[in-house]
Order: C-alpha cells, then sequence, then structure tokens
C-alpha cells in the first residue's frame, strides 16, 4: 500500500509543521489513521501536537540509532487525535551519529516495515535542510508534498529541491513521486503571490493543488495552545482550508493509485 508522504522543502519557515499537523487532524477527522513522524530536531510538529519534547520514553532518535522499535516509540496526540513518532533535541545528533551506521539512508524505511500497513496515512515532517535525516524522510516516502510560499525565491529552492528528488528516485527510491505542490500562507491580495502562483502553475500545472491555504491568526497561533487549528476550531478558515485540502489529497491519492 502507497500511503507514505513526506512534506519537505529546504526552506525554512514555510509551512511544513503547520500542513503537516493541521492536514493530519483533517485526515483523522475523515476517519482515517494516521501517523505522524517528527523528524526534525526543532520537534515543531511534537510540541505542536501537545506532546511534551523534555518527557519522552523514546523519541524518533532512539528509532534510528538504538533500535528501538517504531511502535514503542509511538505516542498518541490527545488533542488532535492521531499517532506520533516524536522528536527531542536528541535528533540534531543523530546526523552525525548516523555516519557511521550501515544503511544509514534507510533507517527509518527499515522501521517502518512492520508499521506501515496499520495506518492508512503516514506523513513525516522534515527539518529545512537536505541532510542525513531528510534522507531517511525521503528513501522511505511513497509522495513527496512540498508547501511554498508564494514569494520571490520560491521558485529557485523548488528546482533545486525537485532535482534532489529526482536524484533519490535514481539512488534510493525509485519509487518516489510528487504527490504536489502546496500554495502556504497565501494572500491572493498581493501581486507578487499571484504572480509566483500564476509561475508554479505554468510549470507544474495540475501538480499544484487547487486548495491553497490562506494566511491567518489562528493558524499561526494554534501551536501555542498545544493543538492544530483544525482541533481547536473547525470552523475557522484556515481550519476550513485544511480540511478542503485533505479532501483533494485523498482524491489524488486514489486517482495516482489507480
Ligand atoms: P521549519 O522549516 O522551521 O520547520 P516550517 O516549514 O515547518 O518551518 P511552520 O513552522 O509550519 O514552517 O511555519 C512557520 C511560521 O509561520 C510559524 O510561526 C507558523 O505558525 C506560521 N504559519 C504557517 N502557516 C501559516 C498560515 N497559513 N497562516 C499564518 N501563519 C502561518
Ligand atoms: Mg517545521
Amino acid at each position: 500500500m502507497k500511503n507514505i508522504i513526506v512534506i519537505v522543502n529546504q526552506k525554512g519557515g514555510v509551512g511544513k509543521t503547520t500542513t503537516v499537523v493541521n492536514l493530519a487532524t483533517a485526515l483523522v477527522q475523515s476517519r482515517k489513521k494516521v501517523l505522524v513522524i517528527d523528524i526534525d530536531p526543532q520537534a515543531n510538529a511534537t510540541t505542536g501536537a501537545g506532546v511534551d519534547k523534555n518527557n519522552l520514553k523514546h523519541s524518533v532518535y532512539d528509532v534510528l540509532i538504538n533500535n528501538v522499535a517504531l511502535e514503542d516509540a509511538i505516542v498518541k496526540s490527545e488533542s488532535c487525535k492521531f499517532d506520533l513518532l516524536p522528536s527531542n533535541r536528541n535528533l540534531a545528533g543523530a546526523e552525525i551519529e548516523l555516519v557511521d551506521l550501515a544503511e544509514r539512508e534507510f533507517r527509518l524505511k527499515q522501521a517502518l516495515q512492520k508499521v506501515k500497513d496499520k495506518y492508512d496515512l503516514i506523513l513525516i515532517d522534515c527539518p529545512p535542510s537536505l541532510s542525513l535525516l531528510t534522507l531517511n524522510a525521503l528513501s522511505s516516502a511513497d509522495y513527496v508534498l512540498v508547501p511554498i510560499q508564494c514569494e520571490y525565491y520560491a521558485l529557485e529552492g523548488l528546482t533545486d529541491l525537485l532535482n534532489t528528488v529526482q536524484l533519490m528516485k535514481a539512488k534510493l527510491n525509485p519509487e518516489l513521486e510528487l504527490l504536489g505542490i502546496l500554495r502556504t500562507m497565501y494572500d491572493k491580495r498581493n501581486n507578487l503571490a499571484l504572480q509566483v502562483s500564476a509561475q508554479l502553475v505554468e510549470y507544474f500545472d495540475d501538480k499544484v493543488f487547487y486548495v491553497s491555504i490562506p494566511r491567518t491568526v489562528r493558524l499561526a497561533e494554534a501551536p501555542s495552545y498545544g493543538a492544530s487549528a483544525v482541533a481547536l476550531d473547525i470552523e475557522a478558515v484556515g481550519s476550513q482550508a485544511y480540511i478542503r485540502m485533505a479532501r483533494e489529497l485523498i482524491k489524488r491519492l486514489r486517482e495516482m493509485n489507480d
């Protein structure tokens, strides 16, 4: 079953974590069984899901480095209702420790083997770099989802990223496919955003999700409550955008799997 989606963009602060946490909650609300994997040492998806990163029995670090079984490290986000493989600052050291381990790009993939089929969907939140951690995420995944902020340098970064995905496909994961590009923090009154968006659609056509995510205060403040906006206030404009995005994603997955 193709069910693992990596949310990746080496650019920082483009809405990766916001997308993972809100999309995952929206998918749970559509009765999907969802696992979120936080593979970022910043652990924003972990705290954003209301899980205390300083009080974990095991984390993604132990799975990658200490051979702890992935199912033993999973916790539940009580606020968002998805399962979570949490992260914390230990993971910052993993980058260096991984270098000496066998099959270092495939540690996550191996750990996921036994767990993968227990979920309808697995979403992986990456750090803002093309590091060994991100490579582990990319080699585990079936699909790539790229959140992008429609601003001046966005397209340049995107070309680099898509080249990396092609390289990954050739070297590490021939199955990897681009699921789509999601416009985040999108302001339709901003001319530059409109121009960049038009260029995106020109180059990537229907790979650009029809739904875009607006910039809203609710989406920005939700992490401080340890929950996604979708969990806190389903009627909010930003929550509704992620609900529609989840529907579009499910439809797209169905089409791509046909
Ligand atoms: P990093 O690369 O550091 O992991 P990221 O790509 O995961 O960042 P987020 O943490 O999701 O990006 O978002 C960056 C900041 O922008 C956060 O403060 C977040 O709350 C805010 N943000 C994200 N999406 C929106 C939105 N649609 N409207 C308003 N604020 C947003
Ligand atoms: Mg993040």
